[in-house]
């Protein structure tokens, strides 16, 4: 999951930088509204961690722009004061959340969780395909019921293709999902996960589409682990 994190003060952005990474979140970080504002516009994101005391604009007005825009990010805004005016202007703004610094770390991301799963039209944190269920918050994949043990980039991979059922994924969006934007990946990187996907769910659960990219394979296709088969 990508997340925009906008916030002027760099030690508070370093900290919930690494707290959200340790948590499987991928995190690009703009020290300005207008940072922010370019960032978005070459970059996908699932979500914006907004604070509103910004150097170059005033948060609340740059969401509302961005809203105006027709922006349909969700967008969690940190707030230094407790003040309710503060806070309904900021959903008024059209902000989904909000919290007060200063704030713990596992309620950001179970927020931020809350938001996505909203967003997804989701009621249940579980995506189910078949037989296989993951667990976005708990990063977790049962096959059948039974646990699947997988890699951090292999959660990535498979919740990217979860989230687009119906989509062709290219390889460049696969990467992003699965690296964030700062790595840097050898070209195999991804390959090597797909195939240990394949290998731990059944060589159905990743679809080749020749040269366009991949899809999720069919619910039925996502049987348990196969044969070692790069097909
Ligand atoms: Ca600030």
């Amino acid at each position: 999951m990508h997340v925009l994190l906008t916030e002027d003060n760099t030690l508070i952005a370093s900290g919930i930088a690494a707290g959200l990474e340790a948590q499987g979140f991928s995190v690009a970080h703009a020290a300005t509204a207008a940072q922010a504002n370019s960032l978005l516009r070459t970059a996908r994101f699932d979500l914006m961690i907004l604070d509103l005391g910004l150097p170059d604009e005033d948060g609340l007005r740059f969401l509302h722009r961005l809203r105006q825009r027709g922006l349909k990010l969700p967008v969690l805004i940190l707030t230094a004061r407790d003040a309710v005016a503060e806070r309904v202007s900021g959903l008024q703004a059209g902000a989904d959340d909000y919290l007060v610094k200063p704030f713990d770390l596992r309620e950001l991301a179970a927020r931020l969780h809350a938001l996505l799963r909203r967003a997804a039209g989701r009621t249940t944190h579980v995506i189910e395909h078949g037989p296989l269920t993951y667990d976005p918050a708990a990063r977790a994949a049962c096959m059948a019921g039974e646990p699947i043990d997988l890699s951090r980039r292999e959660q990535a991979l498979l919740q990217a293709l979860l989230q687009n059922p119906s989509r062709v994924l290219s390889a460049e969006q696969l990467k992003d999902a699965v690296y964030g934007l700062s790595d840097d990946v050898e070209s195999n990187a991804l390959n090597v996960h797909i195939h240990h996907l394949r290998r731990k769910l059944g060589n159905g659960i990743v679809g080749t589409v020749r040269g366009l990219g991949y899809r999720l394979g069919p619910a039925g296709h996502a049987s348990g682990p196969t044969r070692d088969d790069d097909s």
